[in-house]
């Protein structure tokens, strides 16, 4: 089933308020199998309005418009929706008893202007708003043969969701002609997307209209999602299984997580699982890694605490880097890293130390070591009271904020690697 979303509102043009909607919807209807076509965002004038209900219309099985419902003068979908599909406003006087209540509740009385929301165009079913006062609208016209849908929805995104999760879904849902579809995010971080492709490789003998692959990326990784489409929820799940297989023995190592897993939330339970525990040294991400670390509910049974190691007199006095690491190689180097993650893993009493030491910008860069430059030290204390170090150097952005979330990362996901690879 094609739709095609409408969200209304001058708000939305001027940047003042976020397209959640839109989103939101996108995301709802793909996850039944409804395929959003169309995405168009529009103000509150009444002639673009009715211009683009009439191309989506034309166009799409399924139209949705969010916004402009309520009784405001610059609120017009209603009336729009109205005219052009020639069912005039007719009062509801159930609905008009339950808006007047609705005022009499909170002790108000109803401003008249209200009385408008208890109207509905001819032919037109009611969706009960268990939010707020302003009803959804639904309409089923099966005049030319093919059936045509319309939701008319209001825009306040709670009231929105649950008009969409009680009056529209389970409308759709009912209608035959939905295929079904099933979705899985794969979840990766530290190879760019262009890597990630060539380590793919060639997906052509498994793609197709039935299954697709995206590649999402976003500040802290590659998402990658995989969508199946078929009749039965069954074969679409066994269709993701498989493709989630075959990348899995391609590019496995890569992937921390799926769905909604988070990195710190992977790193926290391997660390559970073997006993481990962890403490940070953190210059360039002044205590980030460790916000990370205890975002995650439990995060006591592993993070033992870190040090904020900015100055070079805290990375000596209290990491116990040697002065002459620092004097040689400069504060952003490997084994000045290195001692960072071993004096947090010895005075913390851990089994592992992570640090970070970096130029986050905009000022600081070099020829030698530009803004962007990142060491991460990893240390791990093992039997007879050695500590086993590594290192890496990595090369990321010139904005300052960027950089402190993917250094954490980086530093997240090399005790992840070093767990596992
Ligand atoms: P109301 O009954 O409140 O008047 P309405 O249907 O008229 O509802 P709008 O007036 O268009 O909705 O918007 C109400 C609120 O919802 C505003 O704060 C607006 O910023 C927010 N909103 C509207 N559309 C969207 C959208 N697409 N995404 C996120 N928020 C939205």
């Amino acid at each position: 089933m094609k739709a095609h979303l409408l969200t209304i509102g001058d708000e939305l043009l001027i940047g003042q308020t976020t397209n959640t909607n839109a989103a939101w919807l996108g995301d709802a209807l793909s996850r039944i199998g409804v395929h959003v076509e169309r995405s168009v965002t529009i103000g509150d004038d009444a002639r673009a309005i009715t211009d683009e209900l009439d191309r989506a219309y034309q166009d799409a099985r399924l139209v949705i418009t969010t916004g402009g419902l309520g009784p405001t003068h610059d609120d017009v979908t209603k009336s729009i929706v109205s005219q052009y599909f020639g069912a005039p406003l007719e009062t509801d006087d159930e609905l008009l008893a339950r808006v007047k209540q609705y005022y009499e509740r909170r002790g108000r009385d109803m401003p008249p202007e209200v009385a408008d929301l208890a109207t509905v165009p001819r032919g037109f079913d009611m969706l009960q708003n268990d939010v707020g006062t302003a009803v959804g609208l639904w309409h089923a016209d099966t005049s030319t043969g093919d059936e045509r849908l319309i939701a008319v929805l209001p825009g306040v995104p709670p009231e929105m969701k649950s008009i969409y999760e009680n009056g529209v879904e389970p409308r759709l849902l009912a209608r035959a002609d939905l295929q079904d579809l099933a979705h899985r995010t794969l979840l990766t971080t530290g190879v760019p997307e262009s890597s990630l492709q060539r380590k793919i490789g060639d997906l052509s003998d498994w793609l197709g209209e039935d299954l697709k692959l995206a590649y999402l990326p976003s500040t802290n990784g590659v998402r990658l999602r995989l969508t199946a489409y078929a009749r039965d929820r069954a074969v679409a799940e066994d269709r993701i299984d498989a493709l989630e297989g075959e990348l899995r023995s391609r590019i496995g190592k890569y992937i921390f997580g799926t769905g909604k897993d988070t990195l710190e939330g992977v790193v926290g339970e391997l660390l559970r699982k073997r006993n481990l525990t962890v403490a940070t040294a953190e210059s360039a991400t002044g205590g980030l890694i460790g916000h990370r670390l205890t975002a995650e509910p439990g995060s006591s049974d592993y993070f033992l605490g870190g040090i904020v190691a900015y100055a070079n007199s805290v990375k000596t006095g209290v990491l116990g880097v040697e002065p002459s690491a620092l004097r040689d190689h400069g504060a952003v180097s490997l084994p000045v890293a290195e001692q960072m993650a071993a004096g947090a893993a010895e005075r913390l009493d851990a089994s592992i130390g992570i640090s970070t030491s970096g130029i986050a910008g905009p000022g600081g860069g070099s020829d030698e070591k530009p803004v962007g430059t990142v060491c991460i030290g990893f240390a791990k204390r093992v039997e007879g009271g050695a500590t086993d170090v590594d290192s890496v150097r990595l090369q990321l952005t010139n904005d300052r904020s960027l950089n402190k979330e993917l250094f954490a990362t980086s530093a997240l996901e090399m005790i992840r690697r070093k767990l596992l690879w």
